[in-house]
């Protein structure tokens, strides 16, 4: 047995790749923070008292799975701090088990798409990250030959905007810029003649959430889709990821490219999984979010085409504004849903918000970290480091309990405005602990997030 341990953690109910039910095991932690071994028992405090300054956890029957990778989240920071920021957003996710995220290029001023940019970022990340941070990188019109060089400073993807991004200093490429640069898309293309607009839900009452929906049909979604997947299929060198697919319309296009062996991943949302149109209250605009959520027939095929592979993985797409841009300061009919800022804060309740409805519908622990760790980890290349449990690599861990339930209110959340579609509601699985490279960031009985920031910038 190794002495240079710093962690050990034991349990009966433990996921790592080789099993497919959760299974006893040990994990032992060395002191660089990586999983030296891993013993398929639950061993007692005993078996290691001889060795000094190591950390026993015994989770007992709380489910142990690697922490998860959240690839889409947007910080804001510099420029837009009293949205968000890094302190309050790694926080966030260290309460809900996140232990690594992927910060988007835009909504932060200024946006990610020249080095020099991506250095104002990082400066103003530094000491603020309590999980470990990846960037992408952003493509506008113009700034092709800026992604060589931000690819060598440490991006992970490229994202790119075929429709107004919400965000003036972060333009919307068109397909020339898209065959130089391919990479991230988010899909959501307005028709030049304007099909694809639903009459049947037309609506003049600007608080009413159909106001909004039937401005982005999945039409937008499908013209966007259809011209990634061409692409992609032309340039197979280069990795195409549909982020946020919400049309469920576009799965039979997405299908048919994976077929073709295009390399092509999607994700969904938590919020695509388990809000629907129906359920948005007159005014609720903490519910809009672009592309939005659709009506419940189109959640369940998002939910089968999850189970069938076709979608590759769930992330948050946190994008927080203050209330005021979500309009939260009028009354609720006085609301305008066409002007409020369009996007959900998640980061700290993915987890438990999907498992409650994953719960429902049978599914496995081992599905939740396929779709949450595994397959994100290999979608920004981090898969021979993160999103699994195994020998050499890092021990970024949660440890939740499945059966136990909370209530989402004001002062549990750690994200800095507090305004989330989820308020209000109660769910299955609470986070105990999370631990980031065998540091424990979150201890849900002993002071939440913990003091120091020890995330580490993925670049
Ligand atoms: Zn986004």
């Amino acid at each position: 047995m190794p002495r240079d341990l710093s962690l050990v953690i034991t349990g009966s109910r433990i996921i790592t790749s080789d099993s497919i039910d959760p299974l006893p095991a040990t994990i032992e932690i060395d002191k660089n923070g990586c999983i030296s071994a891993i013993i398929p028992k639950k061993l007692s405090i005993d078996s290691y008292d001889f060795l000094e300054n190591i950390k026993f956890i015994d989770t007992g029957n709380n489910i142990v799975m690697p922490g998860l990778i959240d690839a889409h989240v947007h910080l804001n920071e510099p420029g837009r701090t009293d949205w968000e920021g890094f302190e309050t957003g790694t926080k966030a996710a260290a309460a809900g088990g996140v232990t690594t995220i992927i910060e988007m290029p835009l909504n932060s001023i200024p946006p990610t798409t020249t080095v020099d940019n991506f250095n104002q970022k990082i400066n103003a990340a530094k000491d603020k990250c309590w999980v470990d941070v990846g960037f992408y990188g952003g493509i506008v019109p113009g700034n092709q030959n800026d992604l060589v060089p931000l690819i060598n400073a440490g991006v992970k993807g490229f994202k790119g905007f075929l429709i107004n991004s919400g965000v003036d200093e972060f333009p919307c490429v068109n397909e020339q810029d898209g065959q130089n640069s391919l990479m991230m898309f988010h899909a959501e293309m307005e028709p030049s003649d304007g099909h694809g607009v639903d009459k049947s839900l037309e609506t003049s009452d600007k608080a009413s959430y159909y106001s909004f929906l039937n401005r982005r049909p999945q039409s937008i979604e499908i013209n966007a889709i259809s011209l990634v997947t061409r692409l992609a299929k032309e340039y197979k060198t280069v990795r195409t990821h549909i982020v946020h697919l919400s049309a469920a319309d576009a799965l039979d296009i997405i299908r048919k490219s994976k077929s073709d062996g295009v390399p092509l991943t999607v994700e969904t949302c938590f919020h695509y999984l388990c809000l629907s149109a129906e359920e948005v209250p007159l005014g609720g605009t903490e519910f809009k979010c672009c592309p939005p959520i659709r009506k419940k027939e189109n959640q369940e095929k998002l939910w089968k085409a999850l189970l069938d592979g076709t979608i590759d993985s769930v992330v948050s797409d946190h994008s927080p504004s203050t209330a005021d841009l979500k309009e939260l300061d009028k009354k609720e009919e006085e609301r305008d849903f066409v002007k409020a800022w369009g996007g959900i804060s998640t980061l700290q309740l993915g987890l438990p918000v999907l498992w409650t409805e994953a719960k429902k519908r049978g599914c496995s622990f081992y599905q939740l970290y396929l779709w949450l760790s595994k397959n994100t980890a290999k979608q920004v290349g981090l898969q021979e480091k993160k999103g699994d449990i195994k020998i050499g690599y890092d021990a970024d861990i949660v440890i939740w309990n499945p059966e136990e339930t909370f209530v989402v209110t004001k002062d549990i959340i750690q994200f800095k405005n507090k305004v989330t579609p989820y308020m209000g509601r109660t769910f299955y699985g609470v986070v105990k602990q999370t631990i980031v490279r065998g540091n424990i960031v979150y201890d849900a009985e002993k002071d939440g997030v913990k003091n120091i920031p020890c995330g580490n910038f993925l670049i």
